[in-house]
């Protein structure tokens, strides 16, 4: 359940059908929130294209997300007109491993999401954001006092884009190796968890 996003539930596109005790919908905004690299995929002269970038999500409207780049940027360039876009945000929390090959696995907490792109052109609504962007990633950071705010020639040549998330699903794997043997420290090998810091 989704209500207070206003995106609707999953259709069979974002329907997790592997481990779908995993399917976390209700934390796809936390995620989004937290996470730091975005991979957006797209398609372009017919075959797909996934680019790593930085974005802003805000929780407060939580069917948008951000992205920005140069405007001589082709992928920025290509997701400035009513592009379909594939966006996936994974956070790894953990390095799983198993007294089984097959049992090795990893902690993460990930969403999927599809939606469509479209430039942001308004000056003040560029100023806004870029600026709201920068506290994302840097919390207590300050336009005017930390650093210059960005005048006009810089919004400018920094194009940005925001996609209207029309569908996600988020998933979730925690705890331990759910080897048959990894919960037997008498067994032959070792197993366990390395906790990455939320990387
Ligand atoms: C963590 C991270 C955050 C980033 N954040 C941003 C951002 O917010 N805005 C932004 O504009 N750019 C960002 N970049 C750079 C971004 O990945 C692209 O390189 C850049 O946007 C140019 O895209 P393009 O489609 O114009 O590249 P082009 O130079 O036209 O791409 C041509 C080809 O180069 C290769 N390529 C492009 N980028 C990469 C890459 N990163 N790694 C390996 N091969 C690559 C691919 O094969 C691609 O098809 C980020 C990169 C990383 C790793």
């Amino acid at each position: 359940m989704q209500p207070t996003t206003g995106i609707p539930p999953s259709t069979s596109r974002t329907t997790i059908r592997n481990h779908p005790e995993r399917a976390a919908p209700e934390e796809a905004v936390s995620i989004l929130s937290s996470g730091l690299v975005a991979h957006v995929g797209t398609i372009e002269d017919g075959a797909p294209v996934v680019i790593p970038m930085s974005y802003h999500y805000d929780s407060a409207h939580p069917d948008r997300m951000y992205l920005h780049g140069s405007i001589r940027s082709r992928l920025l360039k290509h997701l400035s007109d009513d592009a379909p876009v594939c966006v996936s945000v994974t956070i790894t929390d953990g390095l799983v491993y198993s007294r089984k090959a097959m049992n090795h696995s990893m902690n993460y907490r990930s969403v999927v999401l599809f939606g469509h792109s479209r430039e942001v052109t308004d000056e003040t609504e560029k100023f806004q954001l870029f600026d709201q962007m920068v506290r994302r990633y840097f919390p207590g950071r300050t336009g005017g006092e930390d650093y210059h705010e960005p005048p006009p020639q810089d919004l400018g040549v920094t194009a940005l884009v925001e996609v209207t998330i029309e569908e996600w699903n988020g998933k979730v794997r925690s705890g331990s190796p759910t080897g048959p043997e990894d919960d037997d420290p008498h067994a032959q090998g070792s197993a366990g968890v390395i906790d990455l810091p939320g990387t």
